[in-house]
């Protein structure tokens, strides 16, 4: 099999490395420490065209596919943990359900406006009772009229504090569960009854926001259904299949990064008289690394 990047790919992860170098990495120690967002990169990203990386220009989107997008990750998870993980679930996971299974309509509507990074996407899936567990929610769908109504808390949503449209999934046949039982919906967060309840306050990843979200007679109307009612489990799982395969790319921006920082401390200490580079441990432990 070929792994040779196309030349367009290739483009691309220059475009991302200067970003990245450039805007990100001088940000990055401050984001981490001062628990801060940094939305004014998000805005740089979007007029690059990295917010909508995957998505066909039609969309709005680069039109770079899967690859692209995992570059556009390593490249940022080289750099900044936090900007990779902000920008992974906007596109990955909140933008990506509406591209997966949104109709026409819902495309041109809500994902134009992400993949051009003019609106931020959430992906609102766990809950204090459902984490791995996914099929375990309790957020209730309740339909009235032409409307559906909800009702429950999300907590853990990357972006949830400050985006713009927000997937949300709920059961709307509790006696049917994850097999026909649970429909995602496309909310917007300004409509009457969606809430932000505060923020996590973690260890790492901290330049990102993990919002706690209530919804409290959250008017619905049934055009955002998203995919078919009773079937949203299987829309959530399939924009969760890119979203992990990306962060695993961003795990190896990671770990190129760790290479980088080892081979450039292993030159520049020196112990014996002479630099670690020249110590047969230190070269086996970075050949391991690198392998
Ligand atoms: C920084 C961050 C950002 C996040 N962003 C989002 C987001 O944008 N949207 C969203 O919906 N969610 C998000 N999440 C939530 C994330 O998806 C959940 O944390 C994850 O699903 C795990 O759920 P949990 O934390 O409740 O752990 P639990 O499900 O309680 O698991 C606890 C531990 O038990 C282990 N475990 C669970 N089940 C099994 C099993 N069957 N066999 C063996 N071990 C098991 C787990 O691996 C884990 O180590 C985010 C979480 C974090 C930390």
């Amino acid at each position: 099999m070929d792994f040779t990047l196309s030349p367009e790919h290739e483009a691309l992860r220059r475009l991302v490395r200067e970003f990245a170098e450039n805007e990100v990495r001088p940000v990055a120690k401050a984001i981490d420490r001062e628990h801060r967002v940094p939305m004014e990169n998000l805005k740089k990203a979007a007029k690059l065209g990295l917010l909508g990386v995957p998505f066909p220009q039609e969309y709005g989107g680069m039109g770079a596919g899967e690859t692209g997008y995992c570059i556009l990750m390593e490249e940022l998870g080289r750099v900044c943990t936090s900007t990779a993980t902000c920008i992974g679930a906007h596109i990955g996971i909140g933008a990506m359900s509406i591209y997966l299974d949104g109709t026409e309509e819902q495309k041109r509507k809500y994902l134009v406006p992400l993949a051009q990074g003019e609106k931020i996407a959430a992906f609102a899936l766990t809950e204090p009772g459902a984490g791995s567990d996914a099929a375990a929610i309790r957020t209730r769908a309740v339909r009235e009229g032409d409307s559906y109504i909800l009702d429950g808390m999300k907590h853990f949503i990357t972006n949830g504090g400050f985006a713009d449209i927000v997937t949300v999934l709920a059961v709307t046949n509790p006696a049917l569960g994850a097999r026909g039982g649970i429909t995602a919906f496309i909310v917007e967060t300004h409509w009457e009854g969606f809430k932000v309840a505060g923020a996590a306050n973690k260890m790492g990843i901290r330049g990102t926001d993990t919002a706690e979200l209530v919804f409290e007679d959250l008017r619905v109307p049934e055009e955002n259904v998203l995919g078919r009612v009773g079937e949203g489990f299987v829309t959530f799982m399939k924009a969760l299949d890119l979203g992990r395969l990306t962060l695993g790319a961003a795990c190896l921006g990671g770990a190129q990064a760790a290479l980088e920082a080892s081979i450039a401390w292993a030159k520049a200490r020196t112990a014996f008289g002479r630099s670690l580079a020249h110590m047969q441990t230190v070269q086996w432990m970075i050949a391991d690394m690198a392998t």
